[in-house]
């Protein structure tokens, strides 16, 4: 699997990443598969991406025609990805129309300062969540809202779900309420989208760190 990330950007999202990639190094170890990590987004490209089962992107997203397009045919094509947190954001649509339909939904708004939340979890069949609680509390993170709710596209399977009891959630910037899933695949593809990632205590949850590594594991075809 390829890891992409960025040490260029907001800082909160590098410290996720920095932790994001020893905690995939040891599962890769345990689990015997290749992981590599890398911060030249330029690797978004044919002859790189035919080497990978799983693409990654820990703290930005592709910034260029050339890159977008290589990850259009990648996923197209029968490869997998998981996205955290600001993997998900983008201004506007018109930014890139494809990636907006492979989401599902658009980026909304966000709660400050980070801070744990409650998470239903709104399938624990899929192997990617199988195990988990009917809920549990995530630590601290940047909660995004999305428009539409992810939940009424067609392909979108929604696995986890900000619960009403959060709500007002944050402070200076505050979700007050309404449908906000935080978890869900695109049936259309072999893709997972999660919003956890900013800051340094999204890897303190074990049970949580379950859910990270068996999306993982699903996503390369592992159980
Ligand atoms: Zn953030």
């Amino acid at each position: 699997m390829l890891a992409f990330y960025s040490t260029n950007v907001e800082q909160d999202h590098v410290d996720f990443a920095m932790q994001a990639i020893p905690f995939y190094q040891a599962m890769a170890e345990r689990d015997h598969f290749e992981f590599k990590a890398t911060s030249n987004w330029d690797d978004l490209n044919p002859a790189v991406l035919k080497d990978y089962q799983v693409v990654m992107w820990l703290d930005e997203f592709p910034s260029t025609a050339a890159q977008r397009k290589a990850f259009e045919d990648y996923m197209e094509h029968g490869g997998a990805w998981l996205g955290f947190h600001i993997a998900g954001w983008m201004e506007t649509r018109a930014t890139w129309p494809w990636f907006a339909d492979f989401l599902g939904t658009m980026f909304s708004g966000n709660s400050w300062p980070p801070l744990p939340a409650t998470l239903i979890v709104d399938d624990s069949q899929h192997p990617a969540t199988k195990g988990l609680p009917a809920s549990f509390v995530s630590p601290d993170n940047e909660w995004y809202s999305w428009e539409p709710s992810p939940r009424v596209h067609p392909n979108i399977k929604v696995l986890m779900t900000l619960a009403p009891s959060n709500y007002p959630l944050g402070f200076k910037d505050t979700l007050g309420g309404g449908d906000i899933p935080v978890t869900w695949i695109n049936t259309k593809y072999r893709m997972i989208y999660t919003n956890m990632g900013h800051g340094s205590k999204i890897l303190d949850s074990p049970t949580q760190n379950k859910f990270f590594e068996n999306a993982l594991l699903w996503l390369g075809g592992r159980s």
